[in-house]
């Protein structure tokens, strides 16, 4: 049986006296470590998740600590439950703003609003819900609170996700699988214990809470990964990425260097977005290579790791992509006062390639390929160059 003040009630969630010492642990672990999370969200510029930490944050203060939430009162779980994921919905509604702009401040002054005028609506009336301010609300509040939540979180929960999955602006879509699995840890937090059996549904739905904070904190660490690691422009794994990878090869690799030709040109006659455009074409080919992993070292060269494989083996590999290349067409923008449209952009690279068998250190394998790429532009581009295994280097790596 539930009871409605917090001691008690967390004395029937512990099911009997072991819990009592680790319980109520778990639950301000639920209630405060959102808001240990929302400082991290607030150095990454994330406002939305800064707000979702209170949202968490004020969910799971709800539901653990809150003298007047009962789940046999239905309506109080069922209003938390319309509650949740309307915020939830709003904010992936909404854009990133600084949060101390003024859009910014209107946004955690509208969310704290709502926060509150929740808790004062079913601390005053635990027994109304807040759609039961209304005739037909009420009779909204009075469905089966697994129906009412189960449509709301789906609806509002797809929203959300369809935002997520379509919004073309970074900082929005990156933020979005992280607002919608913290709702729906929150909204299966309260709908645990009509499911689960008395005595461990109190348990259930703490870790339900604990596992949305989680998921705002991955989705933080998440961002910050990208941020380091993938190349904005292009999706790709880039520098760091890069150095990561040399420092996992094995004894057997080969090692390809990739640099776009006469790349300044397309800059200079059709402006910096075609160029743009032509990296992002080039590394969607790149990115599809069969045994190889493709970085952007930087500007217009692109970095292939190909683990286990000899030289004979990523030749036909790189010579393939060449292919692909030389057989894109890239639709490009016209520049402004310009009065056709441009013909879509061909484009080619050259490419040295090195062998790492029997040689492990990555990064001189690395410059070996650079030297080949070197020569396969003196010798008129558009061409892969192996390396030379030549004899100074020898006689250099003998006297090092
Ligand atoms: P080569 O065949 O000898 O490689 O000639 P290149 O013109 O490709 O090489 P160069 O190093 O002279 O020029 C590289 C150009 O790449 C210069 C720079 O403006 C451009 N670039 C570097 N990064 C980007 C980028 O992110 N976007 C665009 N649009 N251009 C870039
Ligand atoms: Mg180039
Ligand atoms: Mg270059």
């Amino acid at each position: 049986m539930l009871l409605s003040t917090s001691p008690g009630r967390l004395a029937a969630w512990s099911g009997g006296d072991a819990g009592r010492t680790w319980l109520p642990l778990l639950a301000a672990g639920a209630w405060l470590l959102p808001l240990l999370v929302a400082p991290l969200a607030w150095r990454h510029g994330r406002s939305r998740l800064v707000h979702l930490a209170l949202v968490q944050s004020g969910l799971a203060w709800a539901i653990t600590q809150a003298p007047w939430f009962s789940w046999t009162q239905e309506p109080s779980a069922t209003s938390l439950a319309l509650v949740l994921p309307l915020l939830v919905g709003l904010l992936a509604a909404t854009r990133e703003l600084p949060l101390l702009s003024w859009r910014g401040l209107v946004r955690t002054g509208w969310l704290v609003g709502a926060l509150l005028l929740v808790g004062s609506v079913l601390g005053d009336h635990p027994r109304l819900a807040l759609l039961g301010l209304s005739e037909g609300g009420l009779a909204l509040a009075r469905l089966d609170p697994l129906v009412a939540l189960s449509w709301t979180a789906l609806a509002l929960g797809g929203l959300a996700a369809l935002r997520a999955l379509t919004h073309r602006r970074r900082p929005e879509a990156e933020a979005g699988p992280t607002l919608v699995l913290t709702m729906l840890a929150g909204w299966c937090a309260l709908a645990v214990p009509a499911i689960a059996p008395e005595g461990t549904w109190a348990v259930g739905s703490q870790l339900f809470l604990l596992s949305g904070t989680w998921a705002l904190g991955f989705g933080l660490h998440d961002l910050s990964w990208r941020r380091s690691h993938l190349d904005p422009l292009t999706g790709l794994l880039s520098r760091q990425g890069l150095e990561e990878g040399l420092a996992q090869l094995g004894r057997r690799h080969a090692i390809a260097v990739v640099d776009l030709d006469h790349f300044k040109k397309v800059n200079d006659r059709h402006g910096h977005e075609a160029g743009d455009r032509v990296l992002q074409a080039v590394a969607g080919v790149l990115r599809g290579c069969p045994r190889g992993r493709a970085y952007r070292a930087g500007g217009e060269e692109f970095v292939l790791l190909f683990p286990g494989l000899d030289v004979e083996q990523a030749l036909p590999l790189v010579e393939q992509l060449r292919g692909e290349v030389k057989a894109l067409r890239v639709a490009i923008p016209r520049l402004p006062g310009r009065k056709r449209q441009p013909a879509p952009l061909k484009v080619s690279f050259s490419a040295g390639l090195a062998s790492g068998t029997g040689r492990p250190d990555g990064p001189a394998v690395l410059a070996a390929a650079d030297e080949a790429l070197l020569r396969a532009k003196r010798a008129g581009r558009d061409q892969v160059a192996l390396e030379r295994r030549s004899k100074p280097r020898r006689r250099e790596r003998k006297t090092a």
